[in-house]
């Protein structure tokens, strides 16, 4: 393609992942939008692979501009920030071309229907108790809305569920504790080549958790010190090869099942499942995140599994300007929106 041939605008949200969406836009030849907010807008005009720059008030305001944007040729790649600062409705009602398909959100906004759809999926997932007098082992409790892990407890059996948590007047799930490696599988699934990729995997770093295995527990004891899970980072991980199996089988579940649910179309693109392995290798599945994830930011040169299948950096942003610009050229282009998208 050459560059702003009259082709396709990617336009993001400025935030969370959109310098990786834009500069792998750029680097597959489209021409580059990024909706930045006041405080935003001058990070996002000093690179040279942000073409233009529409400043808003607030991220919230968003749907204010959107006829605005219905009447160019853009393409709306979503990440976690549209999720948080747009509504499901907002979502919805707007009509610009839009990578992904809508319908997978409700599946993956309500706790309930995401278990069933990871369960159908043949996922492992941590037991859940629907009070604290079921409490048999330790567990987690998550409130809802929270982000990154912010506010979630660890609580040791149904006697410091009483003491601590029966209180709480916000909704939260309380969820078996697994003791194990966090691991989130950053995964593609092309519905042009009906072929799903392992783009790259990253653990989070998380304080407080990560560090109290740096005191003896001896030491700890009478501490008064509880496990928080506040993410402050992410690091790559290489996973054990005889391990990788068994992601690729749960991602390609993961979409055989989307595409029972949410329309023939499924899941498509990019997405995340995040799982703890415990020491007998089982994978338990935390949750799933239905688009990009910021943990893909550490990948923007490409990851060792992207490497192995485009010998060129290939990051997630770029994998989904890929997946456009073969879909334009193989006039497939709506295979790859939603389909409230109009062209
Ligand atoms: P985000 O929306 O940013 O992904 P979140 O608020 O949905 O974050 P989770 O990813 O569900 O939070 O969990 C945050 C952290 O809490 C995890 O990284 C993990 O360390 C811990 N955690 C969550 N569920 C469990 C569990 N069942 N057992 C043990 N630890 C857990």
């Amino acid at each position: 393609m050459s560059r702003h041939d009259g082709q396709y605008t990617i336009a993001t949200l400025g935030s969370h992942s959109a310098l990786q969406i834009l500069k792998g836009a750029h680097d597959e030849g489209f021409p580059t939008l990024a909706i930045a907010n006041r405080e935003t807008e001058r990070l996002y005009r000093s690179f040279k692979f942000v073409d233009e720059v529409i400043a808003i008030e607030r991220y919230q305001d968003f749907p204010s501009i959107v006829d605005r944007l219905e009447e160019r040729k853009i393409i709306v790649v979503p990440h976690g920030s549209f999720v948080a600062y747009l509504s499901l409705d907002d979502h919805k009602k707007m009509r610009i071309p839009y990578f992904g398909n809508k319908a997978v959100l409700d599946w993956e906004a309500s706790r309930e229907l995401q278990r069933q759809w990871l369960s159908r999926a043949n996922l492992t997932l941590p037991r859940q108790f629907k009070s604290g007098t079921e409490i048999d082992r330790p567990v987690i409790v998550k409130l809802y809305g929270a982000q990154g892990g912010k506010g979630y407890m660890f609580i040791r059996d149904a006697q410091d569920f009483e003491t601590r948590a029966a209180h709480l007047k916000q909704q939260y799930v309380i969820q078996e504790y697994i003791i194990g490696v966090p691991l989130y599988i950053h995964y593609f699934y092309s519905p042009l080549e009906d072929q799903l990729e392992i783009m790259s995997m990253d653990r989070r770093y998380e304080t407080n958790v990560d560090s109290l295995g740096r005191i003896p527990a001896a030491a700890q004891e009478g501490m008064d010190v509880s496990p928080s899970y506040v993410v402050v980072g992410n690091s790559p991980v290489s996973l054990r090869e005889s391990m990788l199996a068994e992601t690729y089988r749960m991602g390609e579940d993961v979409v055989r099942v989307s595409k029972e649910i949410c329309g023939p179309k499924g899941l498509f693109g990019a997405f995340c499942i995040e799982t703890i392995i415990t020491p007998d290798m089982q994978f338990y599945v935390m949750e799933i995140s239905a688009r990009i994830v910021a943990g893909t930011n550490l990948f923007i040169d490409g990851s060792p599994y992207s490497y192995l299948n485009y010998s060129e950096p290939m990051s997630t942003g770029r994998r989904i300007a890929r997946e456009l610009k073969n879909a334009l050229f193989s006039n497939n282009l709506r295979l790859v929106l939603d389909d409230s998208s109009v062209l």
